[in-house]
């Protein structure tokens, strides 16, 4: 194989790095004419300031000789390598490097530094022949176009009047276009106490003048690994009927903010973000609709504010009280995203989901175009409390209390009987939990994500919560 071929795999390793939400740099190594390992850059992902492409391979290929010394093989990689790489192949006393774009700013193989000594100006003790510049155009037009997207949504960012805070993402915009059933325009919130500058976004629809004694309010709060996308079958049915919809994205979920780091999230936060969010938008009337992790946070929420609440939809979901075992489909579920981090969204979505069209899948997937945008996908099935001291348990369990014992407000229960996670046998015992829940309505057809099928759950609200 000629170079321009070890090079066209070594740009498939950058392209696997830019769809990881890393700078797209990749490489090979090579031994007579075989590539014996591969990497590309992930120093995010790995929280590595060293993990570049040409050391993930040359790990690799050491692994794969059993020998730290690569003697007779060649490197190849996307863009000129910095001096900590450099320093590294010359320790592994590489026969040859190829890379493709030159790096005018940290490439050590001639743009800046020469560590290579090319010119035999001082003697080094192992010699590495170097090629400059195979596929070079492809190379850089691959960094060009990540560097420039980045610019394009940092820019737009601070246009916008929403700065993104350090420590957090924003998908772009560009992904929630032309998403099927979604028409709805945005509306962002940042200033709540507990965002500390975090956008939230969340859909507002129904009529502008608002009474407090008037139409309803349905507030929809989504669960993992959805969004209020989730919604969208339902918001239409309350909002033509005159009401007011409320629909939050979760912080790290939608198109609201996303922390970077997994340990960002807790139950206590998400719980304080809504508490606030519920005060500053002033709902009141409000008839709380909830599904999984929406369930497990939005429960608790009317105990600290039971005047707003006049209803509660409630569909596949659970209290976290940390005082009673976690259903096995629960710990399967669990298992199965610490096992599986990067899992298929639209995949999932589409597998408990059959009727959905390829593109209503792939919209519940549109919020995390990368690994880097996943936190949440990553912290939230953890944090459900499963141990009586966990973060959540108590206000879970004073929230079982509260539904036991005080709330006076209507309750309509919808059941997805196929959901394996929280279906039948969970929901009765919710039910009996609720003070005058009645026969919840079942949906044969419907597993977890039950506003799916949400078009008749809502007309079902609708004759049930109508004020009297
Ligand atoms: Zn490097």
């Amino acid at each position: 194989m000629a170079d321009t071929e070890f090079m066209r795999l070594a740009l498939a390793q950058a392209r696997a790095a830019r769809a990881a939400g890393e700078v797209p740099v990749g490489a090979v190594v090579v031994k007579d004419g075989v590539v014996i390992g591969a990497g590309c850059n992930n120093p995010i992902a790995s929280h590595d300031p060293t993990a570049h492409a040409e050391v993930n391979a040359l790990r690799a290929a050491a692994r794969t000789l059993g020998n730290y010394r690569l003697d007779g093989c060649d490197l190849f990689v996307t863009l000129e390598p910095c001096a900590m790489c450099v320093g590294a192949m010359l320790h592994a006393r590489l026969r040859r490097v190829v890379f493709g774009a030159a790096d005018p700013k940290t490439g050590a193989a001639g743009s800046v530094l020469d560590l290579f000594d090319q010119a035999g100006q001082v003697r080094l003790n192992h010699h590495t022949e170097v090629r400059a510049g195979v596929l070079a155009d492809d190379c850089a037009a691959l960094l060009h176009e990540f560097f420039g997207e980045r610019r394009r949504a940092a820019s737009a960012d601070a246009s916008s009047g929403w700065p993104l805070r350090d420590d957090a993402l924003r998908t772009p915009d560009a992904c929630f276009a032309g998403l099927p059933g979604y028409p709805w325009a945005p509306h962002y919130i940042a200033d709540l106490p507990s965002l500390a500058g975090l956008r939230l976004h969340y859909l507002d629809e129904g009529p502008r003048e608002r009474s407090h004694d008037g139409p309803l309010t349905w507030l929809c709060l989504h669960g993992n690994p959805s969004w209020s996308y989730l919604y969208r079958k339902m918001i239409p049915v309350f909002a033509a009927a005159g009401h007011r919809v409320v629909a939050p994205d979760l912080i790290g979920f939608g198109r609201s903010d996303k922390p970077k780091k997994d340990g960002a999230h807790s139950f206590s936060w998400h719980r304080e973000v809504l508490l606030e969010f519920v005060e500053r938008l002033d709902l009141r009337n409000t008839v709380l609709v909830v599904q999984d992790w929406g369930g497990l946070l939005g429960l608790t929420l009317p105990q600290a504010a039971p005047a707003r609440y006049r209803g509660l939809l409630v569909m596949n979901t659970a209290l976290g009280t940390g005082d009673a075992a976690l259903s096995p489909g629960f710990l399967a579920w669990r298992e199965m995203c610490a096992k599986h981090p990067d899992f298929d969204v639209a995949r999932l979505i589409a597998r408990g989901n059959p009727q959905l069209a390829a593109a209503e899948c792939a919209a519940y997937a549109a919020p995390f175009p990368d690994r880097g945008h996943r936190a949440a996908l990553r912290a939230f099935p953890a944090m459900v409390p499963d141990r009586i001291d966990a973060d959540g348990a108590a206000l879970s369990r004073a929230a079982r209390a509260f539904w036991r014992e005080r709330w006076t407000g209507q309750t309509l229960m919808a059941v997805g009987v196929q959901d394996p996670v929280l279906g039948l046998p969970v929901m009765r015992e919710l039910q009996q939990t609720i003070r005058g829940c009645g026969e919840p309505m079942l949906l044969a057809q419907a597993g977890h994500f039950v506003p799916e099928q949400g078009g008749p759950i809502a007309q079902s609200a609708l004759a049930h919560f109508a004020p009297r």
